[in-house]
C-alpha cells in the first residue's frame, strides 16, 4: 500500500505555479516574431562600466535562452533613450524619475496587439530609490538577479503563485541572487507559452492593463509590478 500511495503521488498532476500576463482583453502575451530586439542604455550613478551592466543584463537573457523553448533575443546594442514609450525601441534603462511608486524595483511594460501579441517592451530600473550592482558581494540590487525577472515578464510571463525560489516569484530583496538561475516552474512556463502543444497557464492577477492606440497599432499595456512585502521589494 505504501507503494502503491507514493507511486500516486509521483504521478499526480502538480498545480501549475507559473502564470502568464494577460492585456486587458484577455489574452495571454507572448512574441510571435523572433527575434526579441534588445537595447541597454548603461547610464547609471553606482560607477558601473557599460561592459559590467550589459553582461549583467545579457547574462540574464542567455538564462532564458538556455531553457531551450522557442525563443531568441537580438541584442542590438547602447542607446541613450531612457525612458518608456512605444516606440519601436526596446531599452533596458536605469532612472532616477520614477514613477511607479518606491516599493517597485523595476518595471516591465509590453505593448501588445489585442490578441497578445507582444510587439515592442522597455524596462526601468528604479536608480531614485534603490542601489544596484554587479558584484554578487554586494548586498544591494543585483541587475543580473532582477533582470532574468524582468525579462520573465518581457516573455509573457507572470509571477509564480508557489515557489518562492522561482525567478517569477513576485518579490526580490538586496543582495538576493537566487532570480539569477531559473527553476523548473519558471523552465515550465516559459515552455508552456513557446513550446508546442502545451497548454497556457493561467492568468497573473496581478497585472495591470490598459488600452489605447498609439501609432496606429490597436495596443494593450501591461505592466507587471510585484506586491509590497515587508523588507523585501517589487520586481
Ligand atoms: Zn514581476
Amino acid at each position: 500500500m505504501t507503494i502503491a500511495l507514493l507511486a500516486a503521488l509521483l504521478i499526480a498532476p502538480s498545480a501549475e505555479a507559473y502564470t502568464m500576463m494577460q492585456n486587458d482583453y484577455g489574452a495571454s502575451l507572448y512574441w510571435r516574431q523572433m527575434p526579441i530586439k534588445i537595447a541597454i542604455n548603461p547610464e547609471n550613478p553606482y560607477g558601473l562600466s557599460d561592459d559590467e551592466v550589459e553582461d549583467a543584463v545579457l547574462t540574464a537573457a542567455e538564462t532564458w535562452e538556455a531553457v531551450g523553448a522557442a525563443i531568441e533575443f537580438e541584442y542590438l546594442g547602447f542607446t541613450d533613450t531612457a525612458e518608456m514609450g512605444f516606440d519601436q525601441e526596446n531599452v533596458v534603462f536605469f532612472t532616477d524619475q520614477w514613477e511607479q511608486g518606491d516599493s517597485k524595483a523595476a518595471m516591465t511594460y509590453n505593448w501588445t496587439t489585442e490578441d497578445g501579441a507582444i510587439v515592442s517592451f522597455d524596462v526601468g530600473i528604479n536608480s531614485e530609490n534603490y542601489e544596484w550592482t554587479t558584484d554578487e558581494l554586494d548586498p544591494v540590487m543585483d541587475i543580473e538577479n532582477v533582470m532574468a525577472h524582468e525579462l520573465g515578464h518581457v516573455l509573457g510571463l507572470g509571477h509564480s503563485d508557489i515557489d518562492d525560489l522561482a525567478t517569477m516569484w513576485e518579490s526580490t530583496s538586496p543582495g538576493e541572487l537566487i532570480k539569477r538561475s531559473l527553476r523548473p516552474d519558471d523552465e515550465n512556463g516559459l515552455l508552456a507559452n513557446y513550446g508546442a502543444d502545451v497548454p497556457m497557464g493561467l492568468a497573473c492577477s496581478s497585472s495591470g492593463s490598459s488600452s489605447g492606440s498609439a501609432l496606429g497599432w490597436l495596443v494593450g499595456l501591461s505592466s507587471a509590478g510585484l506586491c509590497l512585502q515587508r523588507r523585501r521589494r517589487d520586481v
